[in-house]
C-alpha cells in the first residue's frame, strides 16, 4: 500500500513519462488531436485503470475515469475532480496534467485504503483546453458543460486541417459532441488543482491556495491606418505614420495596466505594413488583453484604452479601427465549495489563503452545469507555458492531502 507521501513521488515520475507525449523531439508540445495527445490519453487511462476506475471517451476526446460510490447509496450522483492534457507549443509538465495526476492518485489511494464515498468521483481529463491548435478556449470541457456551438466543426488549424478531422482522429464523431453534455442534476461539483502560474506562493512561502475566482478578460484587435510613404522624401510634419500611433498606444496599454492593483493589460501582437526599411508603415495591427477580477474596473479600464487610442488617431490623423473580441466574465468559485477547501487547507496547519486567477481554467465552462473551486500549487517563479516550469513533490504531497481532506468533507456533508 502507497502512502500519500508515495503518491506525490508517483506524480513526479507520471509528469516526466507525459512528457514524452510529444509533436516536437526536444519540446513539450502536445496540441488537440494529435497521436501524441492520444497516447498520452492512453497513458492516463492505462493508469486510471490501475486505481479501479473504469474509463470512458467522449466524442470530442474527454477521457474519463471513475471510481463508483460505495453500495449502500442508491442513484449516486459525481464529484468531478480534472484538468487537461493538451498543451502550448513548447510548454512544462505540470499545467493542466497536475489536476488529472492528482485525482488519478487519490482515488488509488482512497481504492488501496478501501474506501468510498456516497457520491461516485470521475476524474476528468481534457483534451483541449489550451486552444492552441484551432484558436479556440476550453474545446475539451465546452461539450461537457453544455457550451458547444457546432459551427465550431468549420474550423481549421493554421496548415487548413478541418476540426472534424482532428475530431475522428481522437475517435470521436463530430455529429455527435452536442449530445455528451453531463447532466447538470447528476454532478455535486467540480474541482481542478493546477499550477498557480504566479509568484504569490511562493512569495508567502505556502505551498497551496484556494482559488476563490477566475479573473474576467476583455479583448480587442486594434488597426490603425495613415499613409505609407518614402523614408528618405517625406518630411516629419507630413507623415502619418501608423507605427508610431500605435506604439505610443502600447506604451498606454503598459501604464493602463500598472494604475491600479490586479490590473493587466499587454499588447501581445504588433505588425505593421508594407514592412520594409525605406518605407513609413501605413499601417499597424495590435492585440489588446485586459484582465481584472471586478467588471467595474475592467470595463473602465478597458474604455480608458479605448480613448487614448482615439486620441492618437485623432492627433496623428491616422484612422482607427478597434473590433471587440470574444471576451471572459469572471467566474467566481463556488462560496460553499471553496469553504470547505480553504478549511481542508487549515485542517493540513496551512494557512487558508485564497487567491484569485488570472489565466482561464475549465472552471469557467464546468460553472455552467456545477459549482466549481480550485486548489493552486506552487510553482518555482510563477513561470508556466514555458519548459522551466517546476514544482516540489513536498508541495504535490501537500495538494494530495488537502484534496482527499476536501473529498471527505465533501462526503462528510451528504
Ligand atoms: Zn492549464
Amino acid at each position: 500500500m502507497s502512502t500519500l507521501h508515495d503518491h506525490a513521488a508517483t506524480i513526479m515520475r507520471r509528469s516526466d513519462e507525459l512528457a514524452a507525449f510529444t509533436t516536437v523531439e526536444g519540446q513539450i508540445t502536445r496540441p488537440y488531436g494529435t497521436s501524441a495527445l492520444l497516447d498520452a490519453r492512453d497513458q492516463l487511462a492505462a493508469w486510471m485503470g490501475e486505481a479501479d476506475m473504469s474509463t470512458h471517451v467522449d466524442n470530442v476526446g474527454n477521457l474519463f475515469g471513475r471510481y463508483e460510490a460505495d453500495t449502500q447509496s442508491i442513484d449516486p450522483k459525481t464529484f468531478l475532480v480534472g484538468g487537461h492534457f493538451d498543451s502550448v507549443v513548447d510548454a512544462g509538465r505540470y499545467d493542466g496534467t497536475l489536476g488529472i495526476l492528482t485525482g488519478i492518485a487519490v482515488v488509488q489511494h482512497l481504492n488501496e485504503t478501501g474506501r468510498r464515498f456516497p457520491f461516485a468521483i470521475e476524474v476528468a481529463a481534457f483534451a483541449d483546453e489550451e486552444g492552441n491548435r484551432f484558436h479556440t478556449s476550453f474545446l475539451g470541457s465546452s461539450p461537457v458543460a453544455g457550451l458547444w456551438d457546432p459551427a465550431w466543426v468549420t474550423l481549421e488549424d493554421d496548415a487548413g486541417t478541418p476540426l472534424k478531422e482532428a475530431i475522428r482522429a481522437l475517435g470521436g464523431d463530430p455529429e455527435a459532441i452536442g449530445s455528451d453534455t453531463i447532466d447538470s442534476g447528476s454532478v455535486l461539483g467540480f474541482i481542478e488543482v493546477h499550477i498557480e502560474q504566479g509568484p504569490v506562493l511562493q512569495d508567502r512561502n505556502l505551498p497551496v491556495a484556494a482559488v476563490s475566482s477566475i479573473t474576467g478578460s476583455l479583448r480587442a484587435t486594434i488597426e490603425f491606418a495613415g499613409m505609407a510613404g518614402h523614408a528618405g522624401t517625406v518630411p516629419m510634419a507630413l507623415r502619418r505614420d501608423a507605427l508610431a500611433g500605435a506604439a505610443e498606444l502600447v506604451l498606454a496599454v503598459e501604464a493602463v495596466g500598472a494604475s491600479e492593483t490586479d490590473l493587466v493589460a499587454t499588447v501581445g501582437t504588433l505588425e505593421c505594413s508594407p514592412g520594409a526599411s525605406n518605407v513609413i508603415p501605413g499601417h499597424a495591427h495590435l492585440t489588446l488583453d485586459l484582465r481584472h477580477p471586478d467588471s467595474t474596473i475592467r470595463e473602465r479600464a478597458y474604455a480608458g484604452v479605448r480613448a487614448q487610442a482615439e486620441a492618437i488617431a485623432e492627433r496623428r490623423s491616422l484612422d482607427l479601427d478597434w473590433t471587440d473580441s470574444p471576451s471572459f466574465a469572471e467566474t467566481v468559485c463556488d462560496a460553499r465549495l471553496t469553504k470547505t477547501l480553504r478549511e481542508a487547507i487549515a485542517g493540513e496547519g496551512i494557512e487558508p489563503l485564497s487567491l484569485f486567477s488570472g489565466a482561464g481554467h475549465d472552471a469557467i465552462t464546468m460553472a455552467n452545469i456545477c459549482p466549481v473551486t480550485m486548489l493552486f500549487v506552487r510553482c518555482r517563479d510563477g513561470i508556466s507555458h514555458n519548459p522551466a516550469e517546476s514544482i516540489d513533490e513536498v508541495d504535490v504531497e501537500a495538494a494530495l492531502r488537502v484534496l482527499e481532506r476536501f473529498l471527505f468533507a465533501v462526503a462528510g456533508q451528504r
